[in-house]
């Protein structure tokens, strides 16, 4: 079904004029060496995002408040950009006296507290690389992260290093574990070795000269799910602080005077691009919410902060439109200006819903990916929306379909989303995997791994992924990444996994497995296997759905064909068998 245009008014007619006020005409002129001047820049002609996002605002608004936070048990804070300059500095010195030297590898493994966002920035402004992992991991792919980046530091809250203790004697680069006790919620002692973050950070100065970084320096690594192999380190450069404001103003539209929401979790590319930088590069105010979906808790947010810009994702849109419309109606949102969502894709209807039940505000969908750490296609406020349409590129990048040789196709066909490189947020590396980072180019172009058509004006519909990578409310799974987990499982020979779809996360994983002699495949086996694989991973990347076999399709070389798997779970054709194993 064909959903109509959604009519936007004209620029004068908006309460506030976007920022992006027209497209052609600045796609034409635009050139990112102009916006770079808006930067600051470090003496010497360096660059760091925390001194983009924190220090360049605390010295001209220091009292402008930076962040709202609201703890999931209702606690409320305030932060300063003077505040966080001064959080960031101590946890750099921090750092600096822990031996940290630039490049050094830092990651995060914590919920939404103020604390995190220090130690983002305290790790930046220290010369090394922030690696945030998501909060529901279990204990295998945390220590995949650490091991393969080497982390020398992890910051983590007692409850998360109490779920991955057993880990930590795994990983010899590991040097030092620092424990955030937020407000002291955890009575437990610290274990030996372990640094306390509230006394380090008592005795560290606020002063601190950032390490004199480069544009070019790597500043954030984000793990992310491939078809084959272990999870790869995407690596950011510091100059990607020009590409998160420039986005911050286009898509998401943001005004000095805007109160700002981003959900997503900042383990997740879209939590430190949009949950961080965007909102503070242009210096404006955001909340941060430590509480989990709840959807009349989060009309609740809206409505007591006043929240003007919101940023989310398709699953929770579908999960709020689930929820019922009456919620909504019992909440004030008149503030809300302008609502965005990424990481899927958005079903014309949530876009609709939005415009009905969400004070009038239709969802703009924008579409981007770890690699590519910024947005790289919008619907903009000014721009006609075309309900199940990603939009059309910013200004500064371009974007194509291309076929299987790297060659553009005619608009309306269907093929390989693609990005000419040089946009400024641009992945600069997978963590020490050079051969995978070169296979993502063809003919001039990088391939997103997404399938795509663009219309003759301009406008990109997302039509699915290359590859067997699994989104799952906005997550993505590497199959791999779950077979190798359920096959430690000593009940567990083979196993096979797809997305399979659904309403509300888009996908969800589902695990084929065969079990080995001596095994009946019984419920209770099943469930434990389901708990198994749970308990290694999260439940946010355990398969909802475990189906045992007796043996799985396999191609004569004896590889798993998920693509039989899945045709086969929907019914399709399965398609060109002649490389099946005969059974
Ligand atoms: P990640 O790297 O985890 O941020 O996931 C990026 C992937 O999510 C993309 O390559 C797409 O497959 C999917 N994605 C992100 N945004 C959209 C969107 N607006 N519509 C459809 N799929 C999207």
């Amino acid at each position: 079904m064909d959903y109509p245009t959604i009519a936007k008014p004209g620029l004068d007619d908006f309460s506030v004029r976007p920022n992006l006020d027209r497209y052609d005409a600045l796609r034409e002129s635009f050139s990112w060496q102009e916006l770079r001047r808006e930067l600051d820049g470090l003496p010497g002609g360096g660059l760091n995002l925390a001194h983009e996002a924190i220090d360049r605002h605390a010295a001209r608004r220091g009292d402008k408040v930076a962040m709202y936070w609201e703890g999931a048990g209702g606690e409320e804070e305030q932060y300063t950009f003077a505040q966080m300059r001064d959080l960031t500095n101590r946890f750099a010195n921090v750092l600096r006296g822990l031996g940290i030297e630039k490049g050094d590898r830092v990651f995060i493994f914590m919920g939404r507290v103020p604390e995190l966002y220090v130690a983002f920035f305290g790790i930046l402004k220290a010369g090394a690389i922030a690696g945030p992992l998501f909060s529901a991991f279990g204990p295998d792919p945390v220590r995949d992260r650490l091991e393969d980046s080497g982390a020398k530091v992890l910051v983590v809250t007692p409850e998360l290093r109490g779920r991955i203790a057993h880990i930590l004697g795994d990983l010899p680069d590991l040097k030092h574990v620092i424990v955030v006790n937020k407000n002291g919620r955890s009575q437990d002692p610290l274990a030996p070795g372990d640094i306390s973050y509230e006394e380090a950070m008592a005795s560290a100065s606020p002063d601190f000269d950032i390490v004199p970084t480069t544009e070019e320096d790597y500043s954030i690594m984000h793990y992310t799910s491939g078809t084959t192999g272990k999870p790869k380190g995407a690596v950011h450069a510091h100059l990607a602080a020009l590409q998160h404001m420039a986005t911050g103003r286009w898509a998401l539209d943001l005004h000095e005077d805007d109160i700002y929401w981003c959900t997503a979790d900042p383990g997740w590319v879209t939590g430190t691009s949009y949950g961080m930088s965007a909102p503070w590069t242009n210096g404006v105010s955001q909340v941060i919410y430590e509480g989990g979906f709840r959807a009349s808790a989060w009309y609740q947010v809206i409505q007591k902060y006043g929240v003007t810009v919101w940023y989310t994702a398709p699953t929770a849109i579908r999960m709020l439109m689930k929820a019922g419309d009456d919620i909504p109606a019992r909440y004030d949102l008149s503030t809300l200006r302008h609502t965005c969502s990424v990481g899927e894709p958005l079903n014309p209807e949530a876009v609709i819903w939005g415009e009905k039940v969400i004070n009038n505000q239709p969802f703009h969908d924008n579409w981007w990916q770890t690699e590519t750490g910024a947005i790289l296609i919008a619907n903009y406020p000014f721009q006609d929306i075309r309900p199940g349409s990603m939009g059309r590129p910013i200004p500064g990048v371009r974007t194509a379909i291309v076929d299987e040789n790297g060659n553009e196709v005619e608009p309306g066909e269907e093929g390989d989303l693609a990005v000419q490189p040089g946009w400024p947020s641009m992945f600069r590396a997978y963590w020490r995997n050079q051969e995978m980072y070169d296979s993502k180019f063809k003919n001039g172009w990088y391939i997103t791994g997404d399938r795509a058509r663009m219309d003759s004006d301009g406008y990109f519909w997302f039509v699915g992924r290359a590859d067997d990578v699994i989104n799952t409310a906005g997550h993505l799974v590497g199959p791999f990444e779950v077979e190798s987990a359920l096959i430690e499982h000593p009940a567990v020979a083979e196993a096979g996994v797809i997305g399979k779809p659904d309403p509300v996360a888009m996908e969800v994983v589902k695990a084929f497995v065969s079990l080995h002699e001596g095994h009946e495949p019984t419920d209770r086996l099943r469930n434990e296997i389901m708990g198994f694989a749970r308990q290694k991973l999260s439940a946010a990347v355990a398969p909802r759905e475990i189906e045992i076999v007796d043996s799985l399709p396999k191609t004569r070389s004896g590889k798993i064909m998920r693509r039989l798997l899945k045709a086969r779970e929907l019914g399709l054709p399965e398609g060109d068998t002649s490389t099946l194993e005969e059974d």
